[in-house]
């Protein structure tokens, strides 16, 4: 149902919100959809929740932070990556998504009970993540929703509801990632080992296919080496080979560029050492 969530390439503490069925992008937010881990997290929860409760009347997703987490000139409470704005429910389920195309809690197409809902399941959530600032003018939601922090009034909160966490959430990293669907790099190359050690083949320089690409992505993980990066090409050409070699002697096997059970054995190895390690 989601996408992979990606994390910034120019800012690692951040991941960007994936697409799904439960929410929708405002038309501004398209790069500042950038936030902390266990923000996105708490995000793609919620739109999990209310897709099975609301499927046809998903909300909208404005600014959250910008991927390289520079200060948003127009929205600077944003910039750390834990504040993230809320469109509300429109009756049709229709995506009013910013600027002019908006629906605030006056206009007819607004969907209070739906807003209210949602603004129930956030509350639910504010424990757990660690919500500090709630921000919503409708008076029906505020007066309806036992919320901790609660519900304020702020100027411009008419069409979208702000929400601020402190950052200090319970969870582990473990547990975000598997929230997110986010792969551990040794559970990555566990399943390039499943592709490498079941099959009798040797491979060596001239192979190629799938088996060849799997050991160039494994021994290029298991370090060190004074050779460059190889490519992941599945060709077993001189690079693939030296490495190899290398990758022999320094775990005391012969060093004859020939890939067969030994060796296998310590690519095996050398992805248990990255797991105990948390890798
Ligand atoms: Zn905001």
């Amino acid at each position: 149902m989601f996408g992979p969530v990606e994390q910034s390439k120019s800012y690692p503490l951040f991941y960007k919100m994936p697409a799904g069925p439960g929410h929708y992008f405002g038309r501004l937010s398209a790069g500042r959809l950038y936030g902390q881990k266990f923000l996105i997290a708490f995000l793609v929860e919620l739109s999990k929740q209310w897709f099975g409760k609301h499927a046809r009347h998903p909300f909208g997703i404005g600014d959250i932070a910008a991927e390289d987490g520079r200060r948003l000139p127009d929205h600077v409470s944003h910039n750390t990556g834990a504040a993230v704005d809320l469109f509300v429910i429109h009756k049709n389920g229709a995506k009013r998504n910013g600027g002019t195309n908006r629906i605030t809690y006056r206009d007819k197409e607004y969907d209070s009970a739906k807003t209210t809902d949602l603004a129930r399941m956030i509350s639910i959530k504010a424990n757990e993540y660690k919500l500090v600032q709630f921000l919503y003018n409708d008076p029906n939601v505020q007066n309806t929703v036992r919320s901790a922090p609660p519900i304020q009034t702020h100027k411009g909160h008419d069409e979208h509801i702000h929400l601020l966490f402190n950052g200090q959430h319970p969870h582990t990293d473990e547990k975000l990632d598997r929230i997110l669907g986010i792969k551990s790099l040794s559970e990555r190359l566990r399943e390039y080992l499943h592709v490498l050690i079941p099959s009798d083949k040797l491979l060596w320089f001239g192979s190629r296919g799938r088996m060849v690409q799997a050991l160039q992505v494994i021994i290029n993980r298991l370090g060190p080496s004074l050779l460059s990066l190889l490519k992941e090409d599945g060709i077993f050409g001189p690079k693939t080979n030296a490495r190899v070699r290398e990758f022999q002697l320094q775990n005391r096997l012969t060093a004859d560029g020939i890939v067969g059970p030994k060796t296998k054995k310590a690519l095996a190895d050398g992805v248990l050492k990255i797991q105990a390690k948390g890798g």
